[in-house]
């Protein structure tokens, strides 16, 4: 039986994880110190013998006991409302929580895949989004302590790659959806979700002309498995291609939702929150034989019944 870590998995990602590479059949280590994560997604675990869980801050030395043959590092403040909030840890979790985990990898010779994102593209001058690009990222503005996080973490990963002969994967997450997001992380979907349920006004930034590209979980955790198991070391985009102005995507919330009283309303754009963003994914295409399923109508449905469930 294989014995995987996953990081951050009390979290909306994480926990998803922790479910499909149990049902692969994996001994599963879930770790987290529950700076955003909720024991809440992972509760149904506990049980299970094939499950264990940690409570632990990976930006300190991570010790696990026995063999490791898969890491999965999810840990990470991921909303821009809490890498505002938390700076210092996600610059920690992204840089100092990687140099961890990728001795572990070593140490264990497990093979590691690091959870990167498309802010490594920045505010992007192309589009849609090639991993070939090198992005347009400021280092000095709000959304840097993430984009330099993860940056650094795609150069250290390669380093342990190039040097140690780690096995390593990098995965450039695209906007991901679903069931266990939480409530009020402040990202577009969850504030619109439950603004249109409790019939306030969706908080629409900017005039909305911004675009997004949403990818619903079951299709990125599709993804990340193929990648995990592929033998590619490069970055690999994973990220539903179909775009969307988030002017349009509240309209689409307010419609699924049918709730009369909510409506939408404008707030100041962020600062350097990117104009576009899309997914280039001719590579996971080609190389994992890898694309979304679940198209947005489809996917929304089943993730307003979690939000359902949660909201009051
Ligand atoms: N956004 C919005 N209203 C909100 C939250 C977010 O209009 O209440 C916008 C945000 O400015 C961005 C887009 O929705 O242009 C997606 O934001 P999110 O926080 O979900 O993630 P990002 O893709 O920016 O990392």
């Amino acid at each position: 039986m294989p014995r995987t870590l996953i990081t951050g998995a009390a979290g909306f990602l994480g926990s998803h994880l922790c479910d499909r590479f149990l049902k692969e059949g994996h001994h599963v280590i879930g770790m987290d110190n529950l700076l955003t994560g909720s024991l809440d997604n992972i509760a149904h675990l506990f049980p299970l013998k094939e499950f264990e869980y940690y409570h632990h801050d990976v930006s300190k030395f991570v010790h696990v006991p026995g063999e490791l043959d898969y890491i999965l590092h999810f840990a990470s403040p991921a909303s821009p409302i809490d890498y505002l909030k938390m700076p210092i840890q996600t610059l920690k979790v992204g840089a100092l929580g990687t140099h961890n985990l990728l001795g572990l990898a070593k140490a264990k010779q497990a093979r590691i895949l690091v959870a990167s994102t498309s802010e490594v593209y920045g505010d992007p001058l192309i589009h849609p989004q090639k991993e070939d690009y090198w992005g347009n990222v400021n280092p000095v503005g709000p959304r840097g302590v993430y984009d330099e996080a993860k940056r650094f973490m795609e150069a250290i990963t390669m380093a342990y790659h190039n040097f140690h002969n780690v096995e390593t994967r990098i995965i450039r997450i695209f906007n991901t959806y679903g069931s266990r997001m939480r409530v009020d992380d402040g990202r577009a979907l969850p504030a619109f979700f439950s603004q249109a349920i409790r019939g306030e006004g969706l908080t629409v930034f900017g005039d909305g002309s911004q675009t997004r590209s949403f990818c619903f979980v079951d299709d990125l955790v599709e993804g990340i498995y193929r990648l995990l198991m592929s033998d590619h070391h490069l970055p690999i985009n994973i990220g539903n291609p179909s775009e969307i102005t988030i002017k349009e995507f509240a309209e689409e919330i307010l419609e699924l939702v049918g709730n009369p009283a909510a409506k939408i309303i404008y707030k100041p754009l962020p600062k350097d929150d990117p104009k576009v963003r899309k997914p280039d994914i001719t590579k996971a295409r080609k190389i994992l034989g890898w694309e979304p399923k679940v198209d947005r109508k489809e996917g929304l449905k089943k993730t307003l019944e979690y939000f359902r469930s949660k909201v009051v």
